[in-house]
């Protein structure tokens, strides 16, 4: 019997312990809390959007790290594949909107108890409030220290740790010091998935307001790398929401001095704006103009726009003037904002960086340097856009982990 290793009750992990099983392997998953899928829990606002049904192809344009090192890994398990495991354990799915499929139930913690179900069904143990303090190679394998000192032996580890995002989930960065300890090359660890920080103070005024129908563009240096319709919302230090959370990802390298746009119509041209607006002046004569911009903006914006038009908001429609109009045009087509940082790590949905995938085989998810060690989820230097597809990647990465480890 080979003994096989996991560290981590995540998605990766309970998905690579089941594979790892086979008559003639035994399997002990290892995780620190005292649930299996703490994080998953949280996933999709409480209702876990499982993965997403789109095609391999749409899948990587959503993964803006490392694409191609999950080509095989997809290959071995796709989204069909979990969603057929996780319908066998008794949980019924739907898509929804742009190809996230969820439980029907609208509940998490039906995921992770048919993850769960799968993991034991299939022969492997999941032993709680047991955290991994180190990994070590032994003459003949893999010696896990526990937090207690104790240490087992094992033939082969699957680190499944996770990232840094989170960490009262559990998912402390403690996969990076494993590697690290192995010779590993860990990469630069960032927030991605993330509230930003604005050098503005403005947006704390507005805090809790949240904006639909708008459209966030996002711009390093002259390029633009994001332009998107949705919904954002105000912090007290800056913005946050679907929009820009997506528009994090594209700048979560170098997010420091970013430029954001906000275009508060962005189904009118200025040309038509600029018309509306007039028409809403002659509506509203000798009405301020704090008052006469209420049927274009949340009344809560209106002083921050008509400051940010350099528009006293006290004074009368009646001498508002046309170079007034035009700025305030440019300005609900273009809220300027910029990022001083991303928010921090803790409350990041997604750490990037991770695991060089230089060092590892795609095929395998096996150290390139350390044979018998394996690699799976976020603890690998690859991540995605929201939809479903971070999951995706903890599942296929860690199938394809648990597969080769069974036969080592
Ligand atoms: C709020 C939130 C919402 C999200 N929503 C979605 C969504 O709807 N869809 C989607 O695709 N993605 C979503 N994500 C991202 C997704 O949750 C992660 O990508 C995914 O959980 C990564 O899986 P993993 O198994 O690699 O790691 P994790 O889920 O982080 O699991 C790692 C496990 O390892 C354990 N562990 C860590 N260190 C040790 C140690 N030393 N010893 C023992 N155990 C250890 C941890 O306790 C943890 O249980 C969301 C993330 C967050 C934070």
């Amino acid at each position: 019997m080979k003994r096989i290793a996991v560290i981590g009750a995540g998605p990766a992990g309970l998905v690579a312990g089941a594979f790892a099983k086979t008559p003639d392997t035994s399997v002990e998953i290892f995780d620190r809390n005292e649930k299996a899928g703490k994080k998953l829990f949280l996933t999709g606002k409480g209702r876990c959007n499982i993965t997403n049904i789109a095609s391999k192809d749409e899948f990587m344009r959503n993964i803006p790290r490392n694409p191609r090192f999950l080509f095989s890994a997809f290959d071995g398990f796709f989204n069909t594949d979990i969603i057929d495991l996780i319908e066998s354990r008794g949980v019924r799915t739907k898509v929804e909107r742009g190809g996230r499929v969820f439980p029907e139930s609208d509940k998490s913690s039906d995921v992770i108890k048919a993850l769960v179900r799968n993991a034991e069904e299939s022969g492997a143990t999941i032993t709680l409030n047991a955290r991994i303090r180190a990994v070590r190679r032994t003459e003949d394998g893999f010696g896990i220290i526990l937090w207690d000192g104790s240490e087992r032996r094992f033939d082969a580890v699957i680190i499944a740790t996770g990232g840094s995002s989170y960490p009262s989930t559990g998912s402390t960065g403690d996969g990076y010091e494993f590697a690290r300890s192995f010779g590993h090359t860990v990469t630069r660890i960032v927030p991605s998935l993330s509230a930003l920080v604005t050098e503005e103070g403005w947006p704390a005024e507005l805090a809790g307001l949240s904006l639909k129908n708008v459209t966030l563009s996002a711009y390093k240096g002259k390029s633009r790398v994001y332009s998107e319709l949705g919904e954002m919302l105000f912090t007290h230090t800056g913005v946050s929401g679907p929009l820009v959370l997506s528009a994090s990802t594209r700048i979560a390298d170098e997010p420091e001095g970013a430029k954001l746009f906000i275009d508060m119509k962005p189904a009118l041209d200025e040309q038509t704006l600029e018309a509306r607006i007039l028409r809403d002046m002659e509506q509203n004569r000798h009405k301020q103009m704090k008052n006469a911009v209420l049927g274009l903006l949340p009344s809560r914006m209106a002083p921050v726009v008509l400051q940010l038009a350099g528009i006293d908001p006290e004074k009368t429609t009646d001498s508002f003037l046309k170079t007034e109009r035009r700025e305030l045009v440019r300005v609900l087509k273009a809220i300027p904002l910029t990022v001083r940082r991303a928010a921090d790590i803790s409350e990041a949905i997604i750490t990037r960086g991770g695991v060089s995938v230089k060092e590892i085989d795609p095929r395998t998810m096996g150290s390139k340097l350390v044979p018998g060690l394996f690699f799976a989820g976020e603890v690998i230097d690859v991540d995605a856009y929201t939809g479903g597809f971070n999951l995706q990647i903890a599942y296929s990465t860690g199938a394809a982990a648990g597969r080769a480890a069974s036969v080592i």
